[in-house]
């Protein structure tokens, strides 16, 4: 049999400057068997030249050359032209098929057989090496942090000096799942005084074991598998209640609260925003958690609160992101496709978790649930 070939495609998707495969990936690559094709200039935003993927031992070519020659396709987003790519090609990325089932769909009719990372089983201790979800959201919550510093017109710490001792920002964390736990962790690493919430108790005993404060609510649940549900309408308007006497003791609040294939909660409302003082910053990782934010947007309100919509903030730290991205894209590469090849039939529990279709047809049992609904 010939060697599998594996491309890296360059990002379509706008702000986007991660890169799936980094040189140092490809020589990890390189290690199981395959050969690498690099698209020209796919790692430029992320400061890695064609040369350094070249002298990784990569291959470089134009994007039809990638698509043409290569047998696996690895992407960090979908490509926006999923419609160029052939039949019987196996193509890695996080797709967010449970968010964007007709995606799932087409590829499924072009023949293609996709590998979605965010459909990972995060418990399986063998799954962890793989897990992008948690690599990006760690680099999504420690830039959280930095931009709501910078957007704030105060110091973070406690500061003594002879122009007298300034008060620390007091930051409120809202959901303390990885990216959130990180976001905490940076705040008080940059000296703020830092209070987390998350409706899940082990979530709040990871605050607490981060030496922040935790917000008490009584609005708490405990959700399946180390996953939060989403709030039925009582719960959710008491949760909110709760949260708009909270927000405006504030200076600064960052948001990452999320439910896995659901719509992230509501946590912000604008009375609450309208409570806060002028000059507060509210920052939105988990994309509507907070009124009226909106993604990639810095708005300020009428009353002086700035509103920070960024929900794709791992794209903004290239560097760490792609680097922790290729090292999971590699361990899944490594783990499921020896030598580069899928097994034809396999029982494998991580492979038939990330498999959203084969062979012409959609198999993720929870997109075919979504599509009979
Ligand atoms: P996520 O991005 O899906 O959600 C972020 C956080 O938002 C979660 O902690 C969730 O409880 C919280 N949340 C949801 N609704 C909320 C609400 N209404 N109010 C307040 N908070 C709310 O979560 P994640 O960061 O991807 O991680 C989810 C869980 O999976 C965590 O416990 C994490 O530790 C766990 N995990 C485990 C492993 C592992 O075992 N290897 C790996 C990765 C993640």
């Amino acid at each position: 049999m010939s060697m599998t070939t594996v491309g890296v495609l360059r990002e379509t998707a706008g702000r986007e400057r991660r890169v799936a495969i980094t040189p140092d990936g490809v020589t990890r690559l390189r290690r199981t068997g395959v050969r690498v094709l690099v698209e020209t200039g796919a790692g430029r935003h992320a400061w890695f030249s064609d040369p350094d993927y070249a002298a990784a031992g990569a291959d470089i070519g134009g994007r039809q050359q990638v698509y043409g020659e290569s047998d696996v396709l690895l992407v960090v987003r979908p490509p926006d032209d999923v419609a160029a790519l052939p039949a019987g090609r196996v193509l890695i990325g996080l797709l967010d098929p449970l968010g964007d089932p007709a995606l799932a769909q087409t590829l499924a009719e072009q023949g293609v057989t996709a590998i979605s990372l965010d459909l990972l089983p995060r418990t399986l201790s063998r799954a962890q090496p793989m897990d992008a979800l948690t690599s990006q959201a760690n680099v999504a919550g420690y830039k959280a942090a930095l931009l709501a510093a910078e957007a704030y017109g105060g110091f973070f710490p406690m500061l003594v000096t002879a122009a007298g001792t300034t008060r620390p920002a007091q930051v409120l964390v809202l959901g303390a799942g990885v990216a959130g736990l990180q976001a905490i962790a940076t705040a008080r690493r940059l000296g703020a005084l830092v209070t987390g919430y998350d409706v899940r108790a082990q979530a709040r005993a990871d605050i607490a074991s981060t030496g922040a404060a935790v917000l008490s609510m009584d609005a708490t649940q405990d959700g399946d598998g180390g996953y939060a549900r989403a709030l039925d309408e009582d719960e959710a308007a008491t949760q909110l209640r709760a949260l708009t006497q909270a927000v405006p003791r504030f200076d600064v609040v960052i948001t990452t609260a999320k439910v896995p294939g659901g719509r992230s909660p509501l946590l912000v409302s604008e009375d609450a925003l309208r409570a806060m003082r002028p000059g507060s910053v509210v920052l939105d990782l988990g994309g509507g958690n907070v009124a009226g934010s909106a993604p990639d947007t810095r708005t300020v309100t009428d009353h002086g609160v700035t509103v920070i919509g960024a929900p794709n903030l791992a794209a903004t730290v290239p560097v760490a992101a792609s680097t922790a991205y290729a090292r999971n894209v590699v361990a899944l590469i490594s783990s499921l496709m020896p030598e580069g090849r899928l097994p034809g039939e396999s029982s494998d529990e991580v492979l038939a978790a990330v498999l959203v279709c084969r062979d012409g047809a959609v198999v993720h049992p929870r997109l075919n649930e979504l599509e009979t609904r």
